[in-house]
């Protein structure tokens, strides 16, 4: 006889309330920061999904756990190419770029893959300064600032 997912659910985080994916997070080996085991099951988890309750209360969840909480296939679908994106280009910046060029002004970066001493339109990404400033400084990448408008 099977089952319904909630009522073979069992978990840390109660049922009481609707999530929704919030934001995602990728758990790196060098990483200090973010959460590192999925808050309803205790796993290791290195792919986060960072999920709200009604209540406006946040959970980090794995990738398994984050489906009969959310129940929402289609949403997940799409934070799921999000997060696959976002790993590439953590990757991309672990392994490959060479020089990154960053504006203090606009919350903006661009990142290439070969050695560069000032702007060039070449480059391979260009993304939020704010979000990977710590993972850049992590990774030791030459960075260049250039503050023009
Ligand atoms: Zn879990």
């Amino acid at each position: 006889m099977g089952k319904t997912l909630t009522e073979k659910y069992q978990g840390n985080i109660p049922l009481d309330t609707k999530y929704h994916v919030h934001d995602i997070a990728i758990k790196d080996k060098d990483d200090t920061f973010g959460f590192s085991t999925c808050e309803n099951c205790g796993h290791i988890i290195s792919n986060i999904f960072i999920i709200k309750g009604e209540n406006e209360k946040t959970y980090g969840v794995g990738s398994e756990c984050v489906i009969p909480l959310t129940n929402n296939g289609l949403e997940l679908q799409e934070w799921k190419r999000l997060l696959a994106r976002k790993k590439k280009f953590i990757k991309y910046i672990a392994t490959e770029a060479k020089t990154v060029i960053w504006s203090d002004k606009h919350d903006t970066a661009w990142a290439y893959s070969v050695d560069v001493n000032s702007w060039q339109h070449y480059f391979r990404y260009r993304f939020s300064r704010k979000e990977y400033q710590d993972l850049i400084k992590l990774k030791n990448i030459k960075t260049i600032v250039d503050n023009r408008d």
